[in-house]
């Protein structure tokens, strides 16, 4: 496994708190908001040797895994070349 690490940490607010007994912390919804996302949100959580970091689930096509141009369709994610590509053949 690759380790990730923090090329160009922009570190603007810090905070300090406990590690609840199952692992948990709070953390404040501003951080949240800074990266756009919000309740019920996934998001990836990656460690590395003296960090975990926290960021929003990018979403990709379902059909070609671009993250270009992605909207949702139902539960799935595509891309808007893939959307076009099947509203052409539909068409056809
Ligand atoms: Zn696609």
């Amino acid at each position: 496994m690759s380790k990730a690490r923090i090329t160009d940490p922009k570190i603007e607010n810090t905070i300090t708190k406990p590690i609840d007994e199952v692992g948990r912390i709070h953390i404040p919804i501003m951080f949240y908001k800074r990266i756009g996302v919000q309740y019920s949100d996934k998001v990836m959580v990656t460690s590395t040797d003296d960090a975990v970091i926290i960021t929003p689930k990018k979403h990709v096509c379902y059909l070609c895994g671009s993250q270009k141009d992605i909207q949702k369709c139902g539960e799935k994610y595509f891309c808007k070349s893939c959307i076009e590509e099947i509203a052409k053949q539909k068409d056809e």
